[in-house]
């Protein structure tokens, strides 16, 4: 390498936008070029879509400008969609052109899983970005609009199917209930006329907490109004319906959503990445197996939890830490020096039932519930708005507000 090594960057969501910021900070404007592309001008907090699409916060709370965070004059910033990396070539093709690398940090995030599920994909809507979030919202506000000016209407267009009881449908939920007495006031809509169904294959909502916590935010969300069909596994989606569980069953609604699961970015395999359900098994210092220069991180990669014999789930927490080490081994890499392995700091993981009630398990092994999980997940947003856009942006964005 003659010239001043150029590190790109793909993606500014939590793991790129993070291994930017740090890059800024380990290289001089002498010692390297950093670019980073992104497909829009904005960074998203993916952690708050599910408020988004229920409509409990604005879009635009959810988001800020990339530029603001990032200095425009040290990092080149190109906005536009990464269709593949040539891997064999050092290069990266946009839709509107193309740049080459001597060092890639793959960051893309991740797409919905359906799982093949006959019409699920066609039919209903996922939480993915702001636009699929915001897409939903407004077609549940349009489905109450229209309730009481059509002749036609039937009780069912105002039912709110959600598929999957993970993290991202349980949290949703949580919303929902929140955000569905505002639009029956606004519309004038009995809101016992409003089902708001909630369909898991597994017997139970998000199975990795405890027990108790499981039962209090099943009671919690039942308390409210909502329906669980656990247990019942969604065979397909069809306009207006799920088919679920051994009779299949049909369950109509207005606004369908599939929160069953998700994967890394296709652009993996466009780029002929060895994949494992959609991913790239990383190294213990983050690079992709056989290439030396490349990093995959955040919701593209399986970092191996070697206690566990599984991989970590993928969340905005670890995709952080891994932008923090790979920071540290592209800088290793430059300057000649070891590299680093990932180790994941486990700072526990919360669930919101709504704003002011969820559920916690913190890093010490204690459990939180009610309003002070609700607090800590407040305290985990706003830390993370923090700690990738500074004061300003937190003074902005953040959810400072006490309930
Ligand atoms: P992303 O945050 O998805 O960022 C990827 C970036 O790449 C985006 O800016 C995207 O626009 C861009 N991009 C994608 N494709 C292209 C392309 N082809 N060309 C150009 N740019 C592209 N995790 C937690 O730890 N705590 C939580 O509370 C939590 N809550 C969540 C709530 C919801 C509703 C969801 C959906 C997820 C939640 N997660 C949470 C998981 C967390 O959001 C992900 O693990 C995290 O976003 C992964 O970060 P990432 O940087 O890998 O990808
Ligand atoms: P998930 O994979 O965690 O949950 C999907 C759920 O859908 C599972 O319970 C699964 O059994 C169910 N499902 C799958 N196929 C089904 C079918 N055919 N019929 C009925 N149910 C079906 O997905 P997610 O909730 O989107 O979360 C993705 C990742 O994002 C998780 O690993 C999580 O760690 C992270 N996340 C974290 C938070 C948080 O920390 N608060 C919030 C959201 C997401």
């Amino acid at each position: 390498m003659n010239s001043k090594p150029k590190i790109v960057v793909l993606g500014a969501g939590y793991a790129g936008l993070k291994t930017t910021k740090e890059l800024t900070k380990l290289f001089t404007p002498e010692e390297a070029d950093i670019i980073l592309v992104n497909k829009h001008n904005y960074h998203y907090e993916s952690t708050w879509l599910h408020e988004v699409a229920a409509g409990t916060i604005n879009p635009n709370q959810a988001r800020f400008m990339i530029s603001d965070v990032i200095n425009p004059n040290r990092v080149r910033l190109i906005y536009d969609l990464v269709e593949k990396v040539d891997t064999e070539n050092q290069r990266v093709v946009l839709e509107n052109g193309e740049l080459t690398y001597d060092y890639l940090v793959f960051a893309l995030g991740f797409e919905t899983n359906t799982f093949g599920i006959k019409g699920m994909a066609e039919n209903a809507f996922s939480i993915v970005d702001i636009e699929s979030s915001r897409l939903i919202r407004e077609h549940i506000e349009l489905k109450f609009a229209q309730y009481n000016n059509n002749p036609n209407s039937k009780d069912s267009d105002l039912t709110i199917l959600v598929g999957g009881a993970g993290f991202t449908g349980i949290e949703f939920i949580g919303e929902l209930v929140e955000r569905v007495p505002q639009l029956c006031k606004k519309y004038d809509i009995d809101r016992r006329k409003v089902r708001i169904i909630n369909v898991e294959a597994m017997p139970s909502i998000l199975p990795m907490f405890d027990k108790d916590l499981v039962e209090y935010a099943k009671k919690s969300l039942s308390d409210r109004g909502v329906e669980f069909r656990l247990g019942a596994a969604i065979n397909e989606c069809t306009e207006d319906s799920f088919i679920i569980g051994d009779d299949n069953e049909e369950i109509k609604a207005g606004t369908i959503v599939w929160t069953g699961g998700v994967t890394g970015s296709s652009v993996l395999g466009e780029s002929g990445f060895e994949l494992t359900r959609g991913k790239v098994t990383v190294n213990s210092d983050l690079r992709a197996p056989g290439f030396d220069n490349v990093f995959v991180l955040g919701d593209c990669a399986w970092v191996m939890d070697e206690k566990a014999g599984r991989p970590f789930p993928p969340t905005a927490q670890a995709a952080m830490q891994h932008a923090d080490v790979c920071a540290r081994n592209v800088k290793a890499l430059v300057h000649g020096g070891p590299l680093e392995d990932f180790v994941f700091h486990d700072r526990g993981t919360v669930a919101s039932l709504g704003v002011t009630d969820g559920i916690a398990s913190v890093f010490d092994g204690k459990s939180l519930k009610g309003k002070s999980a609700a607090a800590m997940k407040k305290v985990v947003d706003n830390r993370s708005i923090f700690l990738l856009g500074g004061t300003k942006t937190l003074l902005k964005k953040g959810k400072l507000r006490p309930f």
